[in-house]
């Protein structure tokens, strides 16, 4: 029932906690860049299942 919104940067896929803007403080300090990888760090996040 309760809304989950993505992270806003493109590169990552977390889903934000309540009262959340970025999942983490690399997501928000990577705003306005281009970069393709996300490294937050976190288990799941797209950004970081290249590999596969
Ligand atoms: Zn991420
Ligand atoms: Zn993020």
């Amino acid at each position: 029932m309760s809304e989950q919104k993505k992270c806003p940067h493109p590169a990552c896929s977390c889903i934000l906690g309540k009262g959340q803007s970025y999942c983490s403080a690399y997501c928000e300090g990577a705003k306005g860049t281009t970069t393709v990888l996300c490294e937050c760090g976190h288990a799941g996040c797209k950004g970081e299942a290249l590999k596969s």
